[in-house]
C-alpha cells in the first residue's frame, strides 16, 4: 500500500518536470489544479518547484491555504457567487472566472477594503456545451463600457479565460481555442491597447493543453495530468 503511493507521487513529480519544461519553453504558465487533492499532494509539487495553484471552490482553497506554504499564489478558476468573494480579496493572484459586472463590482469593493487591486480574466462561453458561466462577446463588450466597469479602482482585467468542449473532436476544440484568441485580440484592441497587463489566454486542460499552446494560450490549468 505505501510503496504503491510513493511510486504514484514520484510518477506525479516527474510528469511535473516535464510539462513544467515543455510550457516553460513556451512561455505559457503552468496553473497547477490541486481541487480534490489533498494539502500533501500540492507539497509535492510546492517542493518540485510550483508555486501556482488554482481551486474551484472557495472553501476548499481557504483550507488548503492555511496548512500550506505563505508563498503559494492562488488563482480561483471556477465559477465564484459573490457572497463568496469577501473571503479569497486579502490573499487571491487572480480571479479566471469573472463572468458578470455584478461579480466584478464586489470584487473591486472587497479588493478596496483589503487594500488591494486584484487581477482578473473575464471567462468566456467558447465551448458547444450548455452551461451558464461565461460572456460571449457582446456582454463583454457591454461591461467594458460601462461607466461602472470605467470608475473601478480595484481590479485588473489581465486577460480571458475559457474552456472548449469536452470532445474527442479536436478540430472543433481547435476552433474554440481560435475564438478565444480572436476575442483577445479584439478586446486589446478596443480596450486595451496600451495596457501591458492585458497578455493572458488562459486556455488548456489536461486533455487539450497542447492545442491550447499552439493556438496562442498564456497560461493553462491542468489538474489530473499532474495529479494521478
Ligand atoms: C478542473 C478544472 C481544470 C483542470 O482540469 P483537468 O482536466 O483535470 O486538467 C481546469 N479548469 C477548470 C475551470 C477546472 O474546473
Amino acid at each position: 500500500m505505501f510503496r504503491e503511493k510513493r511510486r504514484a507521487c514520484t510518477f506525479a513529480v516527474m510528469n511535473y518536470a516535464e510539462l513544467a519544461s515543455r510550457l516553460t519553453q513556451n512561455d505559457v504558465t503552468l496553473v497547477a489544479v490541486s481541487k480534490t487533492q489533498p494539502p500533501a499532494r500540492l507539497l509535492e509539487l510546492y517542493h518540485a518547484g510550483q508555486r501556482i495553484f488554482g481551486e474551484n471552490r472557495v472553501q476548499e482553497m481557504l483550507e488548503k491555504r492555511v496548512a500550506l506554504p505563505d508563498d503559494i499564489q492562488w488563482h480561483l478558476i471556477g465559477h465564484l457567487q459573490t457572497n463568496k468573494v469577501k473571503a479569497v480579496a486579502p490573499f487571491v493572484r487572480m480571479i479566471h472566472s469573472v463572468d458578470s459586472l455584478h461579480l466584478l463590482a464586489e470584487i473591486d469593493k472587497q479588493a478596496q477594503r483589503a487594500g488591494r487591486v486584484i487581477d482578473c480574466l473575464l471567462q468566456f462561453h467558447i465551448a458547444q456545451e450548455e452551461t451558464k458561466f461565461g460572456l460571449d462577446q457582446s456582454e463583454a463588450f457591454e461591461l467594458l463600457h460601462s461607466a461602472a466597469f470605467q470608475q473601478m479602482q480595484h481590479i485588473r482585467i489581465c486577460g480571458v479565460m475559457g474552456m472548449a468542449s469536452f470532445s474527442d473532436d479536436l478540430t472543433l476544440v481547435r476552433s474554440e481555442f481560435k475564438t478565444l484568441k480572436n476575442i483577445f485580440d479584439r478586446l486589446k484592441n478596443d480596450f486595451f491597447k496600451d495596457a501591458l497587463y492585458f497578455k493572458e489566454i488562459s486556455m488548456g486542460m489536461s486533455g487539450d493543453w497542447e492545442i491550447a499552446v499552439e493556438e496562442g494560450s498564456t497560461m493553462v490549468r491542468i489538474g489530473s495530468l499532474l495529479f494521478q
